[in-house]
Protein backbone atom coordinates (compact mmCIF):
# COMPACT_ATOMS: atom_id res chain seq x y z
CA UNK A 1 0.00 0.00 0.00
CA UNK A 2 1.15 3.16 -0.41
CA UNK A 3 0.65 7.34 -0.06
CA UNK A 4 -1.79 8.56 -3.16
CA UNK A 5 2.26 10.68 -4.00
CA UNK A 6 2.65 8.68 -6.90
CA UNK A 7 6.27 6.90 -6.59
CA UNK A 8 6.26 6.71 -10.55
CA UNK A 9 8.26 9.36 -10.87
CA UNK A 10 11.75 9.17 -11.27
CA UNK A 11 14.58 11.88 -12.36
CA UNK A 12 11.23 14.40 -13.40
CA UNK A 13 9.70 11.18 -15.88
CA UNK A 14 6.41 10.64 -15.22
CA UNK A 15 6.19 6.83 -16.38
CA UNK A 16 2.93 5.94 -15.92
CA UNK A 17 2.36 7.80 -19.43
CA UNK A 18 4.48 4.79 -21.33
CA UNK A 19 2.94 2.43 -18.84
CA UNK A 20 0.45 1.20 -21.37
CA UNK A 21 2.84 0.44 -24.61
CA UNK A 22 5.70 -1.09 -22.20
CA UNK A 23 2.62 -3.47 -20.48
CA UNK A 24 1.30 -4.32 -24.35
CA UNK A 25 5.05 -4.87 -25.32
CA UNK A 26 5.39 -7.21 -22.50
CA UNK A 27 1.67 -8.81 -22.87
CA UNK A 28 2.93 -9.56 -26.86
CA UNK A 29 6.07 -11.07 -25.44
CA UNK A 30 3.78 -14.20 -23.32
CA UNK A 31 6.48 -15.04 -21.23
CA UNK A 32 4.80 -14.09 -17.59
CA UNK A 33 4.26 -16.77 -15.44
CA UNK A 34 5.72 -19.29 -17.54
CA UNK A 35 8.58 -22.00 -16.37
CA UNK A 36 12.18 -21.40 -15.61
CA UNK A 37 14.11 -22.37 -18.80
CA UNK A 38 17.61 -23.47 -18.91
CA UNK A 39 18.41 -20.67 -21.92
CA UNK A 40 17.88 -18.00 -19.04
CA UNK A 41 18.88 -19.91 -16.11
CA UNK A 42 22.54 -20.51 -17.60
CA UNK A 43 22.38 -16.08 -18.34
CA UNK A 44 21.57 -16.16 -14.74
CA UNK A 45 24.96 -18.26 -13.43
CA UNK A 46 27.08 -16.46 -15.84
CA UNK A 47 26.17 -13.05 -14.05
CA UNK A 48 27.15 -15.02 -10.96
CA UNK A 49 30.34 -16.41 -12.21
CA UNK A 50 31.32 -13.16 -13.74
CA UNK A 51 30.71 -11.01 -10.65
CA UNK A 52 30.36 -13.12 -8.20
CA UNK A 53 27.85 -11.88 -6.90
CA UNK A 54 25.53 -13.97 -5.12
CA UNK A 55 22.00 -13.06 -6.36
CA UNK A 56 21.57 -12.39 -10.08
CA UNK A 57 17.63 -11.58 -11.91
CA UNK A 58 16.29 -11.88 -14.85
CA UNK A 59 13.36 -9.74 -14.29
CA UNK A 60 9.99 -9.02 -15.99
CA UNK A 61 7.71 -6.02 -14.37
CA UNK A 62 4.23 -6.40 -14.41
CA UNK A 63 1.92 -3.71 -13.46
CA UNK A 64 2.20 -4.49 -9.80
CA UNK A 65 4.87 -6.67 -9.26
CA UNK A 66 8.59 -8.02 -10.37
CA UNK A 67 8.77 -11.13 -11.84
CA UNK A 68 11.46 -13.78 -11.68
CA UNK A 69 12.55 -15.19 -15.04
CA UNK A 70 15.39 -16.56 -13.79
CA UNK A 71 16.57 -16.05 -10.01
CA UNK A 72 19.44 -17.20 -8.35
CA UNK A 73 20.44 -16.64 -4.91
CA UNK A 74 16.82 -15.56 -3.66
CA UNK A 75 13.94 -17.98 -2.59
CA UNK A 76 11.24 -15.65 -4.11
CA UNK A 77 9.60 -15.75 -7.13
CA UNK A 78 8.31 -11.97 -7.46
CA UNK A 79 8.44 -8.94 -5.49
CA UNK A 80 6.03 -6.21 -5.02
CA UNK A 81 6.84 -3.80 -7.45
CA UNK A 82 6.83 -0.32 -5.38
CA UNK A 83 9.77 -1.51 -3.48
CA UNK A 84 11.56 -2.78 -6.29
CA UNK A 85 15.25 -1.28 -7.33
CA UNK A 86 14.46 -2.67 -11.06
CA UNK A 87 11.48 -0.23 -11.19
CA UNK A 88 13.96 2.69 -11.72
CA UNK A 89 15.60 1.53 -14.38
CA UNK A 90 11.97 0.49 -15.90
CA UNK A 91 11.56 3.75 -15.27
CA UNK A 92 14.43 5.58 -16.87
CA UNK A 93 15.43 2.95 -19.68
CA UNK A 94 19.30 3.41 -18.02
CA UNK A 95 21.31 1.10 -16.74
CA UNK A 96 21.51 1.53 -12.86
CA UNK A 97 24.06 0.99 -10.81
CA UNK A 98 24.15 1.79 -6.74
CA UNK A 99 27.89 0.69 -5.26
CA UNK A 100 26.23 1.00 -1.30
CA UNK A 101 22.55 1.36 -1.23
CA UNK A 102 22.80 2.96 2.03
CA UNK A 103 24.24 6.21 1.16
CA UNK A 104 22.06 5.81 -1.99
CA UNK A 105 18.93 8.29 -0.89
CA UNK A 106 16.92 6.63 -3.23
CA UNK A 107 16.69 3.51 -2.29
CA UNK A 108 18.64 4.17 1.75
CA UNK A 109 15.43 4.01 3.60
CA UNK A 110 13.95 0.73 1.24
CA UNK A 111 12.66 -2.61 3.20
CA UNK A 112 14.94 -4.31 0.98
CA UNK A 113 17.67 -2.28 2.25
CA UNK A 114 16.96 -1.75 6.01
CA UNK A 115 14.89 -5.48 6.20
CA UNK A 116 16.66 -8.76 6.88
CA UNK A 117 17.86 -9.53 3.07
CA UNK A 118 19.44 -6.52 3.44
CA UNK A 119 20.44 -5.09 -0.65
CA UNK A 120 23.49 -3.35 -0.46
CA UNK A 121 24.80 -3.56 -4.18
CA UNK A 122 22.46 -3.46 -6.97
CA UNK A 123 23.43 -3.23 -10.97
CA UNK A 124 20.83 -3.70 -13.37
CA UNK A 125 20.21 -2.97 -17.26
CA UNK A 126 17.07 -2.32 -18.79
CA UNK A 127 15.39 -5.01 -21.15
CA UNK A 128 14.30 -3.16 -24.06
CA UNK A 129 12.29 -4.43 -26.94
CA UNK A 130 12.54 -2.89 -30.30
CA UNK A 131 10.36 -0.61 -29.89
CA UNK A 132 12.41 0.54 -26.95
CA UNK A 133 9.82 -0.17 -24.42
CA UNK A 134 11.53 -1.45 -21.21
CA UNK A 135 9.91 -4.84 -19.91
CA UNK A 136 12.09 -5.59 -17.58
CA UNK A 137 15.76 -5.87 -16.49
CA UNK A 138 18.53 -8.50 -15.51
CA UNK A 139 20.69 -7.41 -12.37
CA UNK A 140 23.29 -8.38 -10.21
CA UNK A 141 23.15 -8.20 -6.83
CA UNK A 142 25.21 -8.03 -3.42
CA UNK A 143 24.62 -7.64 0.34
CA UNK A 144 27.98 -6.06 0.65
CA UNK A 145 28.89 -2.94 -0.89
CA UNK A 146 31.11 -3.08 -4.19
CA UNK A 147 32.59 -1.26 -6.69
CA UNK A 148 31.57 -1.98 -10.64
CA UNK A 149 33.78 -0.84 -13.32
CA UNK A 150 33.11 0.46 -16.84
CA UNK A 151 34.25 -3.14 -18.20
CA UNK A 152 32.02 -4.77 -15.62
CA UNK A 153 29.01 -2.52 -16.97
CA UNK A 154 29.49 -3.33 -20.21
CA UNK A 155 29.75 -6.72 -19.71
CA UNK A 156 26.63 -6.46 -18.05
CA UNK A 157 24.84 -4.76 -20.82
CA UNK A 158 26.35 -7.46 -23.65
CA UNK A 159 24.53 -9.96 -21.32
CA UNK A 160 20.99 -7.97 -21.26
CA UNK A 161 21.79 -7.79 -25.07
CA UNK A 162 21.91 -11.94 -25.27
CA UNK A 163 19.02 -12.01 -22.82
CA UNK A 164 16.76 -9.65 -25.70
CA UNK A 165 17.92 -12.18 -28.12
CA UNK A 166 17.14 -15.40 -26.56
CA UNK A 167 13.57 -13.51 -26.09
CA UNK A 168 13.74 -12.34 -29.66
CA UNK A 169 14.21 -15.62 -31.22
CA UNK A 170 11.36 -17.01 -29.50
CA UNK A 171 9.15 -14.54 -30.56
CA UNK A 172 10.86 -15.09 -34.33
CA UNK A 173 10.59 -18.91 -34.35
CA UNK A 174 7.87 -20.61 -36.51
CA UNK A 175 7.41 -23.41 -34.47
CA UNK A 176 7.22 -23.84 -30.73
CA UNK A 177 9.77 -26.16 -29.79
CA UNK A 178 8.47 -28.23 -27.25
CA UNK A 179 5.24 -29.08 -28.82
CA UNK A 180 6.36 -28.18 -32.62
CA UNK A 181 3.23 -26.51 -33.54
CA UNK A 182 2.85 -23.22 -34.71
CA UNK A 183 3.95 -20.19 -32.49
CA UNK A 184 2.14 -17.98 -31.08
CA UNK A 185 3.98 -15.12 -33.86
CA UNK A 186 3.38 -17.99 -37.05
CA UNK A 187 -0.16 -18.54 -36.09
CA UNK A 188 -1.40 -15.17 -35.82
CA UNK A 189 0.31 -14.19 -38.94
CA UNK A 190 -1.18 -16.91 -40.63
CA UNK A 191 -4.40 -17.07 -39.30
CA UNK A 192 -4.73 -12.76 -40.63
CA UNK A 193 -4.35 -13.99 -44.18
CA UNK A 194 -6.70 -16.62 -43.66
CA UNK A 195 -9.06 -13.95 -42.36
CA UNK A 196 -8.22 -11.74 -45.18
CA UNK A 197 -9.10 -14.52 -47.61
CA UNK A 198 -11.98 -16.26 -46.01
CA UNK A 199 -13.69 -12.34 -45.83
CA UNK A 200 -12.82 -11.75 -50.01
CA UNK A 201 -14.42 -15.11 -50.85
CA UNK A 202 -17.14 -14.58 -48.39
CA UNK A 203 -16.00 -18.37 -46.84
CA UNK A 204 -16.91 -19.23 -43.20
CA UNK A 205 -14.32 -19.49 -40.79
CA UNK A 206 -14.20 -20.13 -37.53
CA UNK A 207 -11.50 -20.68 -34.69
CA UNK A 208 -11.13 -22.55 -31.51
CA UNK A 209 -9.23 -21.51 -27.67
CA UNK A 210 -8.18 -24.33 -26.16
CA UNK A 211 -6.66 -24.08 -22.19
CA UNK A 212 -5.81 -26.99 -20.35
CA UNK A 213 -7.87 -27.42 -16.90
CA UNK A 214 -6.14 -27.19 -14.07
CA UNK A 215 -2.73 -27.50 -15.20
CA UNK A 216 -0.87 -25.74 -12.46
CA UNK A 217 -2.31 -28.95 -10.63
CA UNK A 218 -0.68 -31.74 -13.32
CA UNK A 219 2.63 -28.93 -12.34
CA UNK A 220 2.67 -28.71 -8.67
CA UNK A 221 1.81 -32.90 -8.53
CA UNK A 222 3.98 -34.39 -10.98
CA UNK A 223 6.36 -31.71 -11.81
CA UNK A 224 7.00 -29.37 -14.53
CA UNK A 225 8.65 -32.44 -16.94
CA UNK A 226 5.46 -34.51 -16.32
CA UNK A 227 3.48 -31.08 -17.03
CA UNK A 228 5.69 -30.62 -20.25
CA UNK A 229 5.20 -34.24 -21.60
CA UNK A 230 1.20 -33.57 -20.94
CA UNK A 231 1.59 -30.31 -22.79
CA UNK A 232 3.01 -32.23 -26.15
CA UNK A 233 0.86 -35.06 -25.86
CA UNK A 234 -2.44 -32.51 -26.03
CA UNK A 235 -0.70 -31.30 -28.81
CA UNK A 236 -0.65 -34.26 -30.79
CA UNK A 237 -3.80 -35.49 -29.67
CA UNK A 238 -5.00 -32.01 -30.72
CA UNK A 239 -3.90 -31.43 -34.07
CA UNK A 240 -4.69 -35.56 -35.21
CA UNK A 241 -8.29 -34.52 -34.38
CA UNK A 242 -8.37 -31.79 -36.81
CA UNK A 243 -8.16 -31.52 -40.56
CA UNK A 244 -4.57 -31.06 -42.25
CA UNK A 245 -5.24 -28.02 -43.57
CA UNK A 246 -6.44 -26.49 -40.33
CA UNK A 247 -4.19 -24.32 -38.34
CA UNK A 248 -2.99 -24.97 -34.63
CA UNK A 249 -0.90 -23.06 -32.62
CA UNK A 250 0.56 -22.52 -29.42
CA UNK A 251 -0.55 -18.93 -27.63
CA UNK A 252 1.29 -19.76 -24.75
CA UNK A 253 1.30 -21.59 -21.99
CA UNK A 254 -1.07 -24.33 -22.07
CA UNK A 255 -3.09 -22.28 -24.34
CA UNK A 256 -3.81 -23.06 -27.96
CA UNK A 257 -5.89 -21.93 -30.74
CA UNK A 258 -6.43 -23.22 -34.08
CA UNK A 259 -8.26 -22.05 -36.99
CA UNK A 260 -10.79 -23.75 -39.39
CA UNK A 261 -11.06 -22.19 -42.95
CA UNK A 262 -14.57 -23.01 -44.41
CA UNK A 263 -15.57 -24.26 -41.56
CA UNK A 264 -19.04 -22.54 -39.80
CA UNK A 265 -20.18 -22.17 -36.20
CA UNK A 266 -21.80 -26.24 -36.23
CA UNK A 267 -18.92 -27.28 -38.28
CA UNK A 268 -16.93 -25.91 -35.36
CA UNK A 269 -18.60 -27.30 -32.52
CA UNK A 270 -18.18 -30.53 -34.15
CA UNK A 271 -14.55 -30.51 -34.21
CA UNK A 272 -14.50 -28.79 -31.30
CA UNK A 273 -15.84 -31.81 -29.56
CA UNK A 274 -13.87 -33.95 -31.30
CA UNK A 275 -10.37 -32.31 -29.89
CA UNK A 276 -11.88 -31.88 -26.55
CA UNK A 277 -12.90 -35.83 -26.45
CA UNK A 278 -9.48 -36.78 -28.24
CA UNK A 279 -7.52 -34.17 -25.14
CA UNK A 280 -9.78 -36.30 -22.40
CA UNK A 281 -8.23 -39.95 -24.26
CA UNK A 282 -4.92 -38.44 -23.39
CA UNK A 283 -2.62 -40.43 -20.81
CA UNK A 284 0.84 -39.67 -20.34
CA UNK A 285 2.55 -42.74 -18.36
CA UNK A 286 4.65 -41.77 -15.17
CA UNK A 287 6.16 -44.56 -13.33
CA UNK A 288 3.09 -46.29 -12.50
CA UNK A 289 0.93 -43.45 -12.77
CA UNK A 290 -1.27 -42.66 -15.61
CA UNK A 291 -1.54 -38.58 -15.93
CA UNK A 292 -4.69 -37.29 -17.87
CA UNK A 293 -5.66 -33.55 -18.80
CA UNK A 294 -9.08 -32.36 -20.09
CA UNK A 295 -9.60 -28.97 -21.86
CA UNK A 296 -11.99 -26.35 -21.92
CA UNK A 297 -12.87 -24.94 -25.48
CA UNK A 298 -14.29 -22.06 -26.61
CA UNK A 299 -15.75 -21.90 -30.15
CA UNK A 300 -16.58 -18.81 -32.42
CA UNK A 301 -16.96 -18.04 -36.10
CA UNK A 302 -15.95 -14.80 -38.22
CA UNK A 303 -17.99 -12.03 -38.95
CA UNK A 304 -17.65 -11.61 -42.40
CA UNK A 305 -18.26 -7.97 -42.29
CA UNK A 306 -15.52 -7.46 -40.32
CA UNK A 307 -13.19 -9.73 -41.34
CA UNK A 308 -11.28 -9.40 -37.79
CA UNK A 309 -8.99 -12.19 -36.71
CA UNK A 310 -8.35 -10.09 -33.56
CA UNK A 311 -12.00 -9.75 -32.74
CA UNK A 312 -12.74 -13.78 -33.92
CA UNK A 313 -9.79 -15.28 -31.11
CA UNK A 314 -11.12 -12.60 -28.23
CA UNK A 315 -14.54 -14.05 -28.76
CA UNK A 316 -13.20 -17.81 -28.95
CA UNK A 317 -11.54 -16.92 -25.80
CA UNK A 318 -14.18 -15.22 -24.21
CA UNK A 319 -16.03 -18.24 -25.02
CA UNK A 320 -13.42 -20.41 -23.83
CA UNK A 321 -13.75 -18.24 -20.31
CA UNK A 322 -17.62 -19.27 -20.31
CA UNK A 323 -16.53 -23.17 -20.90
CA UNK A 324 -14.19 -22.67 -17.35
CA UNK A 325 -16.64 -20.74 -15.51
CA UNK A 326 -19.51 -23.59 -16.47
CA UNK A 327 -17.37 -26.69 -15.04
CA UNK A 328 -14.66 -27.07 -17.29
CA UNK A 329 -13.99 -29.83 -19.64
CA UNK A 330 -16.50 -28.39 -22.45
CA UNK A 331 -17.00 -26.10 -25.22
CA UNK A 332 -19.09 -23.23 -24.95
CA UNK A 333 -19.69 -21.64 -28.43
CA UNK A 334 -19.86 -17.51 -28.23
CA UNK A 335 -23.42 -16.48 -28.97
CA UNK A 336 -22.77 -12.51 -29.88
CA UNK A 337 -21.99 -9.63 -27.99
CA UNK A 338 -22.76 -10.45 -24.31
CA UNK A 339 -20.97 -8.97 -20.97
CA UNK A 340 -18.28 -11.34 -21.16
CA UNK A 341 -14.72 -10.33 -19.73
CA UNK A 342 -12.26 -10.27 -22.01
CA UNK A 343 -8.51 -11.17 -21.26
CA UNK A 344 -6.39 -8.07 -21.00
CA UNK A 345 -3.12 -6.88 -19.29
CA UNK A 346 -3.29 -3.63 -18.02
CA UNK A 347 -1.81 -1.19 -15.28
CA UNK A 348 -4.49 -0.19 -12.39
CA UNK A 349 -5.06 1.56 -9.17
CA UNK A 350 -7.39 0.41 -6.48
CA UNK A 351 -7.78 3.70 -4.78
CA UNK A 352 -10.05 4.11 -1.26
CA UNK A 353 -10.19 5.82 2.20
CA UNK A 354 -10.95 9.39 0.82
CA UNK A 355 -8.49 8.68 -2.00
CA UNK A 356 -5.85 8.49 0.55
CA UNK A 357 -4.99 4.71 -0.29
CA UNK A 358 -4.01 3.42 -3.68
CA UNK A 359 -2.82 -0.29 -4.56
CA UNK A 360 -0.96 -0.77 -7.82
CA UNK A 361 -3.00 -3.70 -9.58
CA UNK A 362 -2.85 -5.35 -12.52
CA UNK A 363 -6.00 -6.04 -14.01
CA UNK A 364 -6.15 -9.48 -16.63
CA UNK A 365 -10.05 -9.29 -17.30
CA UNK A 366 -12.21 -6.19 -18.04
CA UNK A 367 -15.81 -6.73 -18.89
CA UNK A 368 -18.59 -4.18 -19.30
CA UNK A 369 -19.57 -5.12 -15.95
CA UNK A 370 -16.84 -6.46 -13.34
CA UNK A 371 -13.06 -6.91 -13.81
CA UNK A 372 -10.58 -9.96 -12.94
CA UNK A 373 -7.32 -8.10 -10.74
CA UNK A 374 -3.86 -9.12 -9.78
CA UNK A 375 -2.75 -7.47 -6.27
CA UNK A 376 0.07 -8.25 -3.98
CA UNK A 377 -1.90 -9.41 -1.25
CA UNK A 378 -5.89 -9.15 -1.70
CA UNK A 379 -6.16 -8.81 2.37
CA UNK A 380 -5.33 -5.32 1.93
CA UNK A 381 -7.89 -4.36 -0.57
CA UNK A 382 -11.19 -3.31 0.92
CA UNK A 383 -14.33 -4.86 0.01
CA UNK A 384 -15.49 -1.70 -1.70
CA UNK A 385 -13.17 0.78 -3.70
CA UNK A 386 -12.43 2.64 -6.70
CA UNK A 387 -10.60 1.35 -9.64
CA UNK A 388 -8.80 3.40 -12.35
CA UNK A 389 -7.87 1.62 -15.55
CA UNK A 390 -5.39 2.07 -17.36
CA UNK A 391 -2.45 4.93 -16.87
CA UNK A 392 -4.61 7.86 -18.66
CA UNK A 393 -7.60 6.13 -16.39
CA UNK A 394 -11.04 5.91 -16.60
CA UNK A 395 -12.51 5.27 -12.90
CA UNK A 396 -15.47 2.59 -12.20
CA UNK A 397 -16.36 1.88 -8.40
CA UNK A 398 -16.40 -1.60 -7.68
CA UNK A 399 -17.14 -4.09 -5.38
CA UNK A 400 -15.43 -7.54 -4.11
CA UNK A 401 -17.48 -10.43 -5.13
CA UNK A 402 -14.33 -12.96 -4.68
CA UNK A 403 -10.48 -13.10 -3.43
CA UNK A 404 -8.28 -15.48 -3.61
CA UNK A 405 -4.47 -14.36 -2.04
CA UNK A 406 -3.39 -12.30 -4.80
CA UNK A 407 -6.55 -12.11 -6.95
CA UNK A 408 -9.53 -10.68 -6.40
CA UNK A 409 -12.71 -10.55 -8.99
CA UNK A 410 -14.97 -7.79 -8.70
CA UNK A 411 -18.76 -6.02 -10.20
CA UNK A 412 -18.38 -2.81 -11.12
CA UNK A 413 -21.25 -0.96 -9.39
P1 LIG B 1 -7.61 -23.39 -15.45
O1 LIG B 1 -8.41 -24.65 -15.43
O2 LIG B 1 -8.38 -22.25 -14.87
O3 LIG B 1 -7.07 -23.07 -16.78
O4 LIG B 1 -6.39 -23.65 -14.45
P2 LIG B 1 -4.86 -23.71 -14.80
O5 LIG B 1 -4.16 -24.26 -13.60
O6 LIG B 1 -4.63 -24.42 -16.08
O7 LIG B 1 -4.58 -22.18 -15.02
P3 LIG B 1 -3.35 -21.23 -15.02
O8 LIG B 1 -3.41 -20.48 -16.30
O9 LIG B 1 -3.41 -20.44 -13.75
O10 LIG B 1 -2.05 -22.12 -14.95
C1 LIG B 1 -1.34 -22.46 -16.07
C2 LIG B 1 -0.03 -23.03 -15.62
O11 LIG B 1 0.69 -23.54 -16.72
C3 LIG B 1 0.89 -22.03 -14.98
C4 LIG B 1 2.26 -22.30 -15.57
O12 LIG B 1 3.22 -22.51 -14.58
C5 LIG B 1 2.06 -23.55 -16.39
N1 LIG B 1 2.84 -23.57 -17.61
C6 LIG B 1 2.84 -22.62 -18.56
N2 LIG B 1 3.70 -22.97 -19.55
C7 LIG B 1 4.22 -24.19 -19.24
C8 LIG B 1 5.18 -25.06 -19.85
O13 LIG B 1 5.72 -24.80 -20.93
N3 LIG B 1 5.47 -26.22 -19.22
C9 LIG B 1 4.92 -26.54 -18.03
N4 LIG B 1 5.25 -27.70 -17.47
N5 LIG B 1 4.03 -25.73 -17.41
C10 LIG B 1 3.68 -24.57 -17.99
MG1 LIG C 1 -4.32 -20.61 -19.02
MG1 LIG D 1 -5.43 -23.68 -17.85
Amino acid sequence: MQDLQPDHRFNGVDTRLNEDLRLSALDELDLLDTPREEAFDRIARLIRYTFKVPVALISLMDAHRQWHKACIGLEAGEAERKDTFCRYPVASGEPLVIPDARLDPRVADNPHVTGPSGIRFYAGIPLKVGSGEVVGTLCAIDFAPREFSEEDLAALQDLAAITMREIELRQVAGTDALTDLLSRRAFKERALSAAKLATRHKQALSCLAIDIDHFKQINDTHGHAAGDAVLKAVATASSRALRTTDLIGRLGGEEFAALLPSTDRRGALEAAEKLRRAVQGVRVELGNVAIRATASVGVASLDPFSGDFDLLLAHADEAMYGAKRAGRNRTVVWQGAQTERRRVLKAGRIVFNNRHSTIDCTIRMLGEDGAGIDVWNSHDVPDRFTLTIGSQGSDRECKVTSRADKHIEVDFV
